[in-house]
């Protein structure tokens, strides 16, 4: 398989290259030349386990590392979950959670970060390369980021996040580890500053060449791609079509469901939830994208405006014209808001916005009703399910973290505090960071320095 951009400036990329590119270099977002039909392989990987499809599925669209060691990073990468099928399924009533928050940092991001990090690695030796990762969490990215990439010789990893302004135990998943090639930054500011000096940081194109900067963030091809392959699994468990509910932020996971549907998996619809952050909520409304001002949530990992990935549906939607594509960007970027004109045609994609009252609600049933925690990000998905889920499909709710990661919320919505013996485990243990205000010239000092010694 080769890749493009939707900017239609960049061709004929092979996957490697597309893994190490990251974002476009005529600033769109990579896709691949063509979506493969899987639709008569079905009855065959019905019978398939979580890794067997993902060999499957993430084969076709590699074509430059050998067919066994991509099959063996792949195996690697899911041995690192702690459910025997990778994903874990849980029935309440007509709906059934599937969740993805089994790998390492508890959170779906290890899905797509556990693999990223293999494939960096043994494209890297190959092409005798180092690469220096430079990235901003507002809490669950860091995390998955730096478990997927820890005791790497040719990685270095710098993750810059808002110091105090995460929750402690996001905190403790990146500072606790001490491998050599880890460094976190607790930046005197907030997220949007710590997002910004990675932006201005990757902007100078001389620096960003010397010091050889990549990126982890969803824009990465090879994320969108694993994902797609628990939506292909959990569709092939149930009986007729089933509609997913997603937890949306920045598209990424649901843009892996629209791929897992035009491939040919029986999936009818998607549910694209959001927290009080609605913009893609009002886009599938009345087809225009408009930024407001970012709402505080209890879902802080969606409390995102300017969704990265929603490029490449609109990519689609627009039937792949760049130029089209490019004039609905740039009106978006210099008003802030761009119009379809009215809303999206499509019978495939409905969308909610779940506030903080339904997304408590949601959790406390769920104890209630069931004895089962919902972690504040999958109750959007579950509350959001209840309000369009239809009657006639099976419902499968994408849980997108573990409860005991967001304790507030949990004992908030439930009265009881959520533990988990891998976060219990990191309480006390020796911690390593580094401060520095948000400065650009302070980042690009210290990340010269760790890189030189
Ligand atoms: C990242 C994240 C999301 C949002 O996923 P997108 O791919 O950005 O839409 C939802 N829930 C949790 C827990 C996350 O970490």
């Amino acid at each position: 398989m080769k890749y493009k951009s939707t900017r239609g400036g960049v061709a004929d990329l092979s996957f490697t290259d597309a893994l190490l590119m990251g974002l476009a270099s005529d600033g769109g977002l990579l896709v691949p030349e063509q979506i493969p039909d899987v639709s008569g392989k079905l009855d065959e990987w019905r019978s398939c386990s979580f890794v067997e499809l993902a060999q499957n599925i993430i084969g076709l669209f590699v074509d430059d590392i050998e067919p066994t060691t991509l099959n063996r990073l792949i195996a690697e990468a899911y041995a690192t979950f702690d459910h025997p099928d990778v994903v874990g399924w849980k029935t309440l009533d007509k709906l059934t959670v599937v969740e993805l928050f089994h790998g390492p940092t508890l959170a779906f991001k290890d899905v797509a970060l556990q693999l990223l990090g293999r494939l960096f690695q043994h494209v890297l030796a190959q092409r005798k390369q180092r690469l220096n990762i430079l990235g901003a969490t507002s809490g669950d990215t860091g995390g998955a980021a730096i478990a997927g990439v820890r005791g790497q010789h040719n990685v270095d990893i710098f993750i810059l996040y808002p110091e105090g302004r995460i929750s402690p135990l996001q905190e403790l998943q990146m500072t606790t580890v001490l491998d050599k090639n880890v460094h976190c930054i607790a930046v005197n500011g907030t997220f949007d500053d710590c997002q910004r000096l990675m932006k201005e940081t990757f902007a100078d194109l001389e620096y960003k060449q010397k010091y050889q900067l990549g990126a982890v963030n969803s824009v990465n091809w090879a994320r969108v791609l694993a994902q797609i392959v628990y939506y292909g699994f959990a569709s092939l468990k149930t009986s007729t079509a089933a509609e997913f509910s997603v937890p949306t932020g920045n598209f990424g996971n649901v843009f892996a469901a629209y791929l897992a549907y035009r491939m040919g998996f029986p999936i009818a619809n998607l549910i694209v939830a959001t927290n009080d952050n609605d913009i893609l909520a009002r886009f599938f409304a009345t087809g225009e994208y408009a930024v407001s001002s970012v709402h505080q949530t209890l879902s802080p990992a969606m409390d995102i405006q300017v969704a990265s990935n929603f490029e490449r549906f609109l990519y689609y939607h627009f039937d792949e014209d760049s130029v089209r594509l490019q004039t609905f960007m740039t009106e978006f970027a210099e008003h802030g808001k761009a119009s379809l004109g009215a809303a999206p045609n499509t019978a495939l994609f409905r969308s909610v916005a779940v506030d903080r009252g339904q997304t408590l609600a949601a959790m406390s049933e769920a104890q209630d009703l069931y004895d089962y925690v919902l972690d504040p990000h999958t109750a959007v998905g579950y509350a959001a399910a209840k309000q369009l889920g239809r009657a006639d499909a099976p419902i499968l709710c994408i849980a997108t973290a573990h409860p005991a990661k967001f304790p507030e919320a949990v004992v908030a919505a439930t009265g009881t505090v959520p533990t988990h013996p891998s976060l219990d485990a990191l309480v006390g243990l020796e911690q390593r960071k580094s401060s520095l205000n948000a400065d650009l010239r302070a980042v690009k000092e210290f990340l010269a320095t760790a890189v030189s010694a």
